[in-house]
């Protein structure tokens, strides 16, 4: 007879502590998914819900989504400084190739523009390695305000800069570069003398050219414009001999 009363109320017993089990445990079992999901990038995972109720989930739910906060800011500091330099906070060397690599396989038509800043050791030597710093920002500066949006200023090296102007042919190319040129000789430095560049220009039309070509003519074209006098702009010798061609 007591068999007969109890084992009903055991059965349910045993169904509400199943219940509460699972309740308990479910968003647990979701934060899992989600901190796995999270581990494994994969996009557009489904993000539990806030469970108040059950106090343990409620602060595992906040831990993690601190940590998925602070992941991600980590992840896109790491993505800034991988791409720019952080002296001059332009793009650096590595973004260039990158962005030329892409460009060249789109076959989109652009310009490789090469600047190196004339005498500049001499800057370092005569007013300091910080004034050489400060020269850097400003023709890094300098660079961006006659670039147009779609065009990009890189670091290359320690005092040269590259530009990539997107669509651009030779006339802009060299528009461009001329004024360049031209501000920052006009530039009021902090010492007085005014400070130089150099730059070097070729052109990509779409065709079978190499990244490494393309930078190697624009170095190229620099290294004319050095040995020239200094102060000028060059263009690559093939894009010259094309352009008297048009
Ligand atoms: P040229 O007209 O032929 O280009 O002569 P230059 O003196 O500009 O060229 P050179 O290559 O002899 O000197 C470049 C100098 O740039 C040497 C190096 O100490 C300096 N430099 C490189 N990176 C930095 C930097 O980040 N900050 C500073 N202040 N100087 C740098
Ligand atoms: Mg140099
Ligand atoms: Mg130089």
């Amino acid at each position: 007879k007591m068999l007969f009363y109890l084992v009903p109320v055991i059965i349910l017993l045993l169904m509400v502590i199943y219940q509460l089990s699972i309740r308990l445990s479910q968003p647990l079992e979701e934060l899992a998914d989600y901190a796995h999901s999270i581990a494994g990038e994969s996009k557009g995972s489904f993000k539990p819900k806030q469970n108040s109720w059950n106090y343990e989930a409620y602060e595992l739910y906040h831990a993690i989504m601190t940590l998925e906060q602070q992941t991600r800011e980590k992840e896109r500091r790491l993505q800034q400084e991988a791409h720019y330099d952080a002296l001059t906070g332009v793009l650096n060397r590595r973004a260039l190739r990158a962005v030329m690599q892409n460009w060249i396989h789109n076959r989109y038509q652009f310009a490789v523009l090469m600047l190196d800043i004339d005498y500049f050791k001499k800057i370092n030597d005569t007013y300091g390695h910080a004034m050489g710093d400060e020269m850097l920002r400003r023709v890094a500066t300098i660079i961006e305000e006659q670039i147009e949006s779609a065009d990009l200023c890189f670091r290359y090296g320690g005092e040269e800069f590259a530009m990539l102007l997107f669509e651009a042919d030779l006339v802009a190319a060299l528009k461009t570069s001329e004024k360049i040129r031209h501000t920052a000789e006009q530039s009021p430095t902090p010492f007085g003398e005014s400070v130089t560049v150099s730059l070097g220009v070729t052109m990509y039309y779409g065709d079978d050219q190499s990244m490494e070509e393309l930078l190697e003519q624009a170095d190229s074209a620099l290294y004319d414009a050095k040995k020239t006098g200094r102060n000028r702009v060059i263009v690559h010798q093939e894009q010259t001999a094309i352009s008297a061609g048009d």
